[in-house]
């Protein structure tokens, strides 16, 4: 068993009852403990420290900068966490299904209107003894249906469904989404979002500390630009399992000296959006996954390191008690937060700071995949405001999202 596995961690948010992410339950079973519970010690009888309750000493970044604060955190739970880390690739056979909805290929989706003519093909049939009777039969067909709206070309629309509606749908670029998928998307972010809101508990300092990175100065022809935050997995590639064809192999040493084989699938207009990205942006990349796997990646997206400025790794990353993964903007020590963007397809990574986060839809194979390419228009807009918590707070709304029920977000 991997200790963490994007699918999973998707798979458990949606798992998640309703119900227990409304601040229902009591404080003691909600909120995460980020600290060492009175049950579970740091300390052993004997007054050593037990094994894995100390956070191991984090690798020097990808540009050589020293990490911060490394020794004695007891303070946030990272039992288990790096600890006994495989690679995702080794074990890839072991990764589930994937549990977004499929999107279905182009020539498979359906035009969003349908012909006048189509129209009267799909009429009722019951009529149809004679020309005549038939001709009625549609004329009728035709005037009970008459107030449908009609789109710019005169079709017939079809009755307006949760796509047309819905009011997070300008969260989803693909226009050719499926109902299927977006339902899929708006309950994962809607869950994810209920999770930060009302059980996720802020770490402490002294956690935040722990992980704390100085970045880099900026350079001069970057200090007045703000930091544009990339998750990694499912926001800027797949790592497929076996059954899954990829764009590309990568090869890297893992933690355990093993050459890996890393089969990632791209995706579209990934390279496109770092390259006009990290002209408005100092670009960083945030993930949960291991750093020679991260790296790697990154390597392969950004071969002459023009464009990602740094890597942070599952080291960054914090561990709630029931196994979320959190990336805490507070561990960038020398950047402010009303200029950090934060782009995840799991909408808790960002739950301490939802303000400054966005979540984008998952991507696993779709090759009309058209978020990233949009996603540009919306950053060149977050590049030019003053306070990114501020705009995405009025643009996305996202902690109306997290006031909403079921029934308010599908009807
Ligand atoms: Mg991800």
């Amino acid at each position: 068993m991997i200790p963490f596995d994007p699918q999973e961690v998707a798979q458990r948010i949606m798992n998640q009852p309703t119900n227990q992410l409304t601040g229902s339950m009591t404080p003691t079973t909600t909120k995460p403990n980020w600290g060492t519970s009175s049950k579970e010690s740091s300390l052993t009888p004997d007054g050593t420290p037990r094994k894995g309750n100390l956070a191991k000493p984090l690798k020097p970044s990808r540009f050589g900068i020293k990490p911060q604060g490394l020794e004695g955190d007891k303070d946030c739970d990272v039992d288990g966490f790096g600890s006994a880390i495989t690679h995702l690739a080794s074990t890839a056979n072991e990764i589930p299904e994937p549990m977004s909805a499929k999107i279905p290929s182009k020539t498979a989706q359906k035009k969003p209107y349908m012909t006048l003519s189509e129209f009267k093909q799909n009429a009722p049939t019951a009529a149809t003894k004679t020309p005549e009777k038939k001709a009625t039969h549609q004329s009728k067909f035709v005037e009970k249906y008459k107030n449908i709206p009609r789109n710019s070309s005169g079709y017939i629309a079809k009755p307006p469904t949760i796509l047309d509606t819905h009011p997070f749908r300008f969260l989803v670029y693909n226009q050719n989404i499926t109902v299927e998928a977006f339902k899929k998307y708006i309950l994962m972010a809607y869950k994810g979002l209920l999770y930060a809101t009302n059980c996720l508990k802020t770490p402490s300092d002294r956690a935040v500390e722990s992980r704390r990175i100085e970045l880099a100065p900026k350079t001069v022809e970057k200090r007045n630009q703000k930091t544009l935050i990339l998750d990694l997995d499912e926001t800027l590639v797949h790592l497929c399992d076996m059954r899954e064809k990829s764009d590309v192999t990568l090869q890297a040493t893992s933690d355990r000296g093993d050459v890996v084989n890393l089969p990632i699938r791209l995706r579209p207009h990934v390279q496109e959006f770092l390259e006009k990205m990290s002209k408005m942006f100092e670009v960083i990349v945030f993930t949960a996954g291991q750093d020679y796997y991260a790296n790697a990646v990154i390597d392969y997206l950004d071969p002459d390191a023009t464009m990602v400025s740094e890597v942070l790794c599952r080291d960054r990353c914090m561990e709630t008690r029931n196994g979320f993964i959190i990336k805490d903007l507070r561990v960038i020590g020398n950047r402010d937060l009303k200029d950090m963007i934060i782009i995840d397809n799991l909408s808790h990574s960002f739950g301490v700071q939802i303000e400054n986060g966005f979540p984008i839809l998952e991507f696993r194979e779709d090759k009309a995949d058209v978020e990233l390419k949009h996603l540009m228009g919306y950053l060149q807009e977050v590049a030019a405001c003053d306070d990114v918590r501020t705009f995405n707070k009025d643009r996305l709304k996202l902690a109306e999202l997290a006031k909403m029920n079921e029934a308010q977000l599908f009807g």
